[in-house]
C-alpha cells in the first residue's frame, strides 16, 4: 500500500488532530509505553505526537529501544509495560515478528498490547500472524498520521485494561472458587463464618474490618432468644466473638446491621458495607469498613462471592442440623449417647478436679411405657428431662438410653441427694401425675478413666450396683467394682466348665415331720466342687448362674437328678420321700420351665406328687401372672409348690392367694432366735397364717433341741435343720435314710 497524502517520512509532522483527548488526570499513575525502532527519529516524533495524551485518566511514559533484542531485554525488566510501538524491521527482517514471538510465547504475556509498523508494506506479517499473536494493529508508517496514531495508541490501551480487568476478575472468580471449596470443608458455624470473613478480605485484597452478625439461636449455645449475635469477627477483638451484638461499642454500627436485617438488602456508602446475606430461610449480615473504597470489579466480585457465601452458610447450617440428627436425642432435643460419650471425653480429659459424672435410671419406666402408652411414656421422659435441666447451666444434661440420663457437673451441684430430691415431687405427663424412681450411678474425677467410653463403663458398673442396692439407691464407682465384676466373669466361666464337665453335685438335706419325726423329703442342694477341690457356696454361685443366664439349664439338671433320686428312693422302697427342689426366676423368664419338669417326670415316669418346687416370694415381683399361670399348670399335674424363705420377701398377701401352695417355709432368721423371750412372734404369725390359708408349715434352720420344742409348742408341721442333719450326697442320704429312727 502507498502513501496517499503524506510523503515518505514527514507522516507524524502531520497534525490532523484538532481534537485530541485530554482529560483530568491527576499526573500520579501513567500508562508505560515501549517504543522499537532502530531509526531514533521515530522515537521523537512518535513522543512528540503522543505528547499530550491522556489515555483514561493517565499520561503516557516512555521506554525506548533501537533493536529487537534490546527491546526484549526492556520488556522482561518492566512488567507494567502496556503497548509496544514496534517497528518490524530492524537488525534482520524479522527483528520485530521476534519480538512478538518472545512476549506471547517465551514471556507468556498476552496482555501487552502490540502495535506493528513498518516502513516498508512488503514487510506486512501474515494475517494468520496477526490473529495469532494477538497484534492490537499493524500500520505502515505512511500510514499513521498523528490523529490515527492517537487513536490506535488509544484503542491499544483501552483494550489492554479491558483486558487486565478481565484477568483481575478472572483471579477473583478463581480466588472465590478455591474460597468456597476451602469454605465447604468448614461445617462448623463460627468456623465457617471466620472463612467467610477470611476470604472476604483476600478478595478485597485491603485491612479491613467486619463482623459476621447472625440471630444467635442455632448457633450460639444456650442462645435462645432471637437476639443478633456476633458470630464471627475480622479487625476487631477476638472477644466479640460469640457476643451479642449489643455488646459491641458501636451503636450506629449496630443500629445498621439490624436496620439491614430488617430491610433484608445491602446498605453501602463509600466506606461501609452492609451485606445482606440470605438463603433458604437462613439469614445473617456482613458489616464491612474499608479503608478505600471497592473499585467496580471488586463490588462485582462481591456479589458473587456473597451468592457464594450464602449457599454455604445455608449448607452450613443443614450440615448442623444432619450433626444434631447424629447427637442429638430427638426426644428431649438433649444430646445422645454419642455426644454424651464426647462429652465424657472431655471431663475425662480437662483438670477440673471438682467434676462429676452420672448416670440416672429411671424405675419401671416400662410399666409406664405399657400401661399408659408411649405418648405419656414421651410426655413423661420430656418431663424429667426438663427438671434436669433446672439443675443449672453448669451441668450438662443427656439422654443415653431409653430411660437413662446422662449428668456431667460439679461436685456440689450433682449429689446423690439433690438428684433423689428432684424425684420427690411426681412427674406431669399430660393428664397423669406420675411418682417415679431412679437410681444414680456416679464417677468423679479422681477414679475416672482416660477415655468417655470407659468412663460410662464405669459409671455402669456403678449403676448396675446401686440398682441391685435395697437400701440405697445410688452408688459411686471405685476401681474394686470392676474387680469384682471381672470376678463374677471369671466365676461364670469356671461354672460354665465345670457344670459342662459335670462337676455340679445335688445334696439332700432331710426334712422330718415335727410329730413322729420321721423324714417326709428332702430338699435337694446344688453343690459346686471346682477343680481344686473346694466348695462355693450356693449362696455365691446360684446368683452368678441366674444373672448369666446358666441357671436355665443347671435347673433342668437338678430336676432330672431329684426325679432319678425320687426313681432310686422308691427302689429302695422309699417312696414316700418327696424332693423338694429349689426354682429361681430366670428359670420361667428365660426357660421353658414347664415343659423342662413335664419331660423330665415323663421320661422318669416318676409319681409327680413326689416332686415339689420351692419358689420364693421375689418371684412374684416381675411378673405374676406368668408365673402363676406356669406353677398353676404344673400343680395342676400333681407336683407340689412350697414358698420358700417366707417372711423375708415383700410380696403383698394378696399376691400370695394367688399363687397354687401346699406349704410355707420359714426362714431360718425367724427361728434362730425363737426359743427366747418375745422372739417367735414372727415364726408363730407364720405357722398360724399357714393353718388358715391351709397350708403344710415347715421351718428351716433348726439347729437346737430348744427349738424344736418351741416349735412344737407353736405347732409347726415340719422341720429341716442341722440339728437332724446337714445336707449331704445322695449314698448318704440314703444311708440316713435307712438309720432314721423316729424320735
Ligand atoms: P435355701 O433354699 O433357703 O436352702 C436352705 C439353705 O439353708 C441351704 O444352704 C442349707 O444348707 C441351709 N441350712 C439348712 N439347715 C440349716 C441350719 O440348721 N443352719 C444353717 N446355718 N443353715 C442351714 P445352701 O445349701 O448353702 O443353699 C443356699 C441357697 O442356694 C438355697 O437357700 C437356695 O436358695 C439356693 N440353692 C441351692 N440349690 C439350688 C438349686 O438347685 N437351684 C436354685 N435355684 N437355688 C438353689
Ligand atoms: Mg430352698
Ligand atoms: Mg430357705
Amino acid at each position: 500500500m502507498q502513501a496517499s497524502e503524506n510523503s515518505n517520512d514527514d507522516f507524524l509532522f502531520i497534525d490532523d488532530s484538532d481534537e485530541d483527548e485530554i482529560l483530568d488526570c491527576d499526573g500520579k499513575e501513567t500508562w508505560r509505553v515501549l517504543i522499537v525502532d532502530d531509526d531514533p527519529e521515530i522515537h521523537s516524533v512518535t513522543q512528540l505526537a503522543l505528547s499530550d495524551l491522556v489515555v483514561l485518566g493517565r499520561r503516557l511514559e516512555y521506554l525506548h529501544a533501537y533493536s529487537g533484542q534490546d527491546a526484549c531485554t526492556l520488556i522482561e525488566q518492566h512488567d507494567d509495560i502496556v503497548l509496544v510501538l514496534l517497528d518490524v524491521v530492524m537488525e534482520t527482517d524479522d527483528a520485530g515478528l521476534n519480538v512478538v514471538k518472545h512476549i506471547r510465547e517465551n514471556l507468556q504475556r498476552q496482555d501487552i498490547r502490540i502495535v506493528l509498523r513498518t516502513g516498508q508494506p512488503g514487510y506486512a506479517p501474515e494475517e494468520s500472524v496477526i490473529k495469532e499473536y494477538d497484534i492490537n494493529d499493524y500500520k505502515t508508517k505512511t500510514e499513521l498520521t498523528r490523529r490515527k496514531l492517537v487513536t490506535t495508541v488509544y484503542a491499544a490501551i483501552r483494550s489492554y485494561q479491558q483486558i487486565a480487568t478481565v484477568s483481575e476478575n478472572r483471579k477473583g472468580l478463581e480466588q472465590i472458587v478455591v474460597g468456597a471449596a476451602n469454605l465447604l470443608e468448614l461445617h462448623s458455624m463460627t468456623e465457617y463464618c471466620q472463612g467467610v470473613l477470611q476470604q472476604l478480605t483476600k478478595l478485597i485484597g485491603q485491612d479491613v474490618e467486619c463482623l459476621f452478625c447472625a440471630r444467635g439461636q442455632g448457633i450460639i449455645d444456650n442462645a435462645d432468644d432471637l437476639s443478633f449475635y456476633i458470630i464471627a469477627q475480622q479487625g476487631f477483638s477476638e472477644t466479640l466473638t460469640k457476643q451479642k451484638l449489643d455488646t459491641f461499642n458501636d451503636e450506629p454500627v449496630s443500629q445498621q446491621v439490624k436496620y439491614c436485617f430488617t430491610q433484608k438488602k445491602h446498605q453501602s456508602d463509600e466506606l461501609s458495607h452492609y451485606f445482606y446475606l440470605a438463603r433458604g430461610g437462613y439469614r445473617a449480615v456482613i458489616y464491612l469498613a474499608l479503608q478505600e473504597p471497592l473499585t467496580e470489579t471488586q463490588q462485582q466480585l462481591m456479589e458473587v462471592f456473597l451468592t457464594n457465601a450464602a449457599v454455604g452458610y445455608e449448607n452450613v447450617h443443614l450440615f448442623q442440623k444432619l450433626s444434631n440428627a447424629a447427637y442429638k436425642d430427638w426426644l428431649t432435643s438433649l444430646p445422645n449417647r454419642l455426644e454424651f460419650v464426647r462429652l465424657l471425653d472431655l471431663f475425662a480429659k480437662n483438670n477440673c478436679d471438682n467434676e462429676v459424672a452420672a448416670l440416672i435410671d429411671l424405675n419401671h419406666f416400662s410399666d409406664v411405657n405399657d400401661g399408659l402408652g408411649q405418648d405419656i411414656g414421651n410426655l413423661l421422659l420430656a418431663a424429667v428431662s426438663q427438671r434436669l435441666q433446672n439443675l443449672g447451666p453448669g451441668c450438662k444434661v443427656a439422654r443415653v438410653g431409653a430411660d437413662v440420663f446422662g449428668i456431667i457437673g460439679t461436685t456440689e451441684s450433682l449429689t446423690p441427694d439433690i438428684l433423689s430430691q428432684l424425684f420427690e415431687q411426681p412427674f406431669v405427663a399430660g393428664e397423669q401425675k406420675l411418682p417415679i424412681n431412679a437410681c444414680f450411678g456416679f464417677c468423679t474425677k479422681e477414679h475416672a478413666s482416660v477415655n468417655g467410653v470407659q468412663v460410662l463403663n464405669q459409671i455402669n458398673i456403678a449403676l448396675n450396683l446401686a440398682k441391685k442396692q435395697r437400701i440405697e439407691h445410688f452408688a459411686y464407682y471405685n476401681p474394686e467394682m470392676e474387680d469384682a465384676t471381672l470376678w463374677r466373669l471369671n466365676m461364670i466361666r469356671e461354672l460354665r466348665t465345670d457344670f459342662a464337665e459335670n462337676r455340679l453335685e445335688l445334696w439332700y438335706q432331710p426334712q422330718l415331720a415335727l410329730d413322729t419325726g420321721k423324714v417326709i423329703g428332702a430338699e435337694a442342694l446344688l453343690r459346686w466342687r471346682t477343680a481344686d477341690g473346694n466348695f462355693i457356696s450356693p449362696a455365691v454361685f446360684i446368683p452368678l448362674a441366674e444373672y448369666s443366664g446358666l441357671i436355665v439349664d443347671i435347673g433342668g439338671w437338678v430336676v432330672n437328678q431329684a426325679c432319678q433320686q425320687i426313681n432310686d428312693l422308691s427302689q429302695q422302697h422309699f417312696s414316700d420321700i418327696t424332693i423338694s427342689v429349689n426354682v429361681s426366676i430366670p428359670q420361667f423368664r428365660r426357660g421353658n420351665f414347664v415343659d423342662t419338669v413335664m419331660k423330665a417326670i415323663d421320661k422318669h415316669k416318676v409319681n409327680a406328687s413326689k416332686l415339689e418346687l420351692e419358689i420364693t416370694e421375689n418371684i412374684l415381683m416381675d411378673d405374676p401372672q406368668v408365673i402363676i399361670d406356669a406353677l398353676i399348670q404344673l400343680k395342676s399335674i400333681g407336683i407340689s409348690i412350697a414358698l420358700d424363705d417366707f417372711g423375708t420377701g415383700f410380696s403383698s398377701l394378696s399376691y400370695l392367694q394367688k399363687l397354687p401352695l401346699d406349704r410355707l417355709k420359714v426362714d431360718r432368721t425367724f427361728i434362730k432366735d425363737i426359743d427366747q423371750e418375745g422372739q417367735s412372734v414372727i415364726a408363730e404369725t407364720i405357722i398360724n397364717l399357714g393353718k388358715k390359708m391351709n397350708l403344710k408349715v415347715i421351718a428351716e434352720g433348726i439347729e437346737e433341741v430348744e427349738q424344736q420344742e418351741r416349735l412344737v409348742e407353736l405347732g409347726c408341721d415340719e422341720v429341716q435343720g442341722f440339728y437332724y442333719a446337714k445336707p449331704m450326697p445322695k449314698n448318704d442320704f440314703l444311708h440316713f435314710l435307712k438309720n432314721n429312727k423316729p424320735h
